[in-house]
């Protein structure tokens, strides 16, 4: 094969097959002069950012360019899926560089939930897990929540100097960068421009009004997402689209949860509890007993147990057991990207069950 040209916006090397990841140009591209990927193209033309996907050595390779740059990151995390939305190591590759902590999709908390006392766990939170963020915010990108703030901390905290946005894929980074766009920009033309010099970060160059840009990185895969195992054309009933209403239950040890037939939480032990879910409204919970759990699942998946329907119910991996002693009260059993169940007394036993490869861990409670 011929060696592909990169692209004049961004310098990704182009290729022609799959629209999701960098570089994507259509074929008939191909034969201009000059060209330019599908991402820039949009940028440019429509001042709209698209979202696109990174492999994994990709996604070194650019944490290893931050390193070297100067500025601001913007670090995206999706609220609903924090830990699987983290990007593990970050805090290694930034070098000198301040973190700026974004939270997104707050508006899918329940009302009732402090805004400060989400900020405060999220500060103990990044600090546990190695980042020392120069601040926390929360927004919704979607809803325009909490964005001026963002745009007013990201102004204070660059220094006048660049500002790099990053974060997994659908945290929402391609909505924030919109909005922040047109906040900036108003009506303005937003034009891509030559990308960094010396290294290919395949990041796109948004320019800001004092000569400092704010760049673009595309999204970071996460593998042990959810979303990974169950068809597209379900990944809807997962999502969830707007608040989210906890359910409680009140169990006895002996009973379990099934979340469609994507996950099972199992009460082992310990006195009558109350367990809170939160998983996207629409997911049905089906409650029976634990020792009738393992034929009701293997009769009922894909039917009375679903998501995953019928057609789709092969593709999803046999579920795993994971077991937690849980010493402390409200502690959260979060599996990423379904949700989680907090528990809200101590001393109890409990498995969740869910899809090889799902990750599956404990946390103190969030809400
Ligand atoms: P990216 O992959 O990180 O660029 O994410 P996108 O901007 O494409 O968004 C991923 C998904 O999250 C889309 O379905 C968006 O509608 C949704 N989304 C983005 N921002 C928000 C938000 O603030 N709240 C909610 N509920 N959904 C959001």
């Amino acid at each position: 094969m011929n060696e592909m040209p990169n692209c004049i916006g961004c310098g990704a090397v182009i290729q022609t097959e799959n629209p999701k990841e960098v570089g994507f140009a259509p074929a008939s591209s191909l034969e201009k002069e000059t060209i330019i990927c599908q991402r820039c193209f949009r940028l440019k033309n429509y001042n709209e950012i698209q979202p696109v996907n990174l492999t994994d050595d990709d996604f070194l390779r650019i944490l290893n360019g931050l390193g070297n740059q100067q500025g601001l990151i913007v670090k995206i995390v999706d609220i609903f899926d924090f830990n699987g939305s983290w990007l593990p190591g970050l805090h290694r590759f930034v070098g000198k560089n301040p973190v700026l902590l974004v939270a997104n999709k707050a508006d899918l908390l329940p009302k009732s939930v402090k805004t400060k006392k989400v900020i405060n766990w999220l500060k103990r939170e990044a600090r546990s897990l190695g980042l020392q963020p120069i601040d926390v915010l929360l927004v919704s990108a979607h809803k325009g929540m909490g964005m001026s703030d963002v745009v007013e901390a990201i102004e204070s905290y660059r220094e006048g100097k660049d500002v790099f946005v990053v974060g997994s894929t659908n945290v929402g980074k391609s909505t924030f960068i919109n909005r922040i766009i047109k906040q900036a920009t108003g009506e303005g033309n937003v034009i891509t421009t030559s990308h960094f010099p010396g290294t290919t970060l395949d990041m796109i160059e948004i320019p800001l009004d004092d000569g400092a840009s704010l760049y673009d990185t595309p999204g970071i895969i996460n593998h042990h997402q959810m979303a990974h195992h169950i068809d597209s054309s379900e990944l809807k009933y997962i999502t969830p689209k707007k608040e989210i209403k906890p359910k409680v239950y009140q169990q006895n040890a002996g009973q379990t949860l099934f979340i469609g037939a994507l996950a099972r939480f199992d009460f082992i032990k310990g006195e009558r509890s109350a367990f809170t879910v939160y998983v996207a409204n629409d997911l049905p919970i089906h409650r029976t007993k634990l020792e009738k759990a393992d034929s009701l699942y293997a009769e009922h998946k894909g039917e009375l147990l679903s998501p995953p329907s019928k057609k789709y119910i092969e593709q999803l991996p046999e579920l795993v057991r994971h077991e937690f002693a849980i010493k402390e009260g409200k502690t959260d059993v979060v599996i990423s990207g379904l949700g989680w169940i907090t528990i809200q007394h101590a001393n109890v036993v409990v498995a969740a069950h869910a899809p090889k490869g799902v990750e599956v861990f404990i946390r103190p409670s969030l809400i």
